[in-house]
């Protein structure tokens, strides 16, 4: 995953340094992470898991559209040094996925890992059916 910098800035610098977990939603051009879109998620019974907001996601997804941005992926926060994606982010991402149109199968699923401060990223996919999870190399330039 190819980020620009000043965006990978500005998420670090706007994570919380303790629960709940927020996230938010990525776009760019020819494969650049250029543009992020902050989202408090969803109100959930589990206090410690960010949901996206999928409206809010559809909303910004469509204004991006309008500008020739495309829709890359979510990133979310993980407290206490957790680097993998939990069982309830994988079904999440499943379900995104089965609802995205056929250009956005394969979406990037970074994690803010906190209080450590460093991204570890995540792409995922559709393949027959199944989703398949892949550690991705991170490039910040
Ligand atoms: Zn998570």
């Amino acid at each position: 995953m190819h980020i620009k910098s000043e965006i990978y800035k500005k998420i670090m610098d706007s994570q919380n340094t303790c629960p709940p977990e927020t996230g938010g939603i990525l776009g760019g051009q020819n494969e650049i992470i250029t543009v992020e879109h902050f989202d408090r998620g969803m109100q959930t019974d589990r206090m410690c898991s960010y949901i996206p907001n999928i409206k809010e996601l559809n909303d910004v997804i469509k204004q991006w559209q309008m500008k020739t941005i495309s829709f890359m992926g979510i990133y979310h926060t993980h407290f206490w040094s957790v680097e993998t994606l939990s069982e309830a982010d994988k079904r999440y991402i499943d379900k995104i996925l089965e609802n995205m149109p056929l250009e956005f199968k394969r979406l990037y699923f970074p994690i803010v890992v906190m209080p450590d401060k460093k991204m570890v990223c995540y792409i995922a996919e559709q393949m027959q059916g199944k989703l398949v999870i892949t550690k991705e190399k991170l490039i910040v330039d």
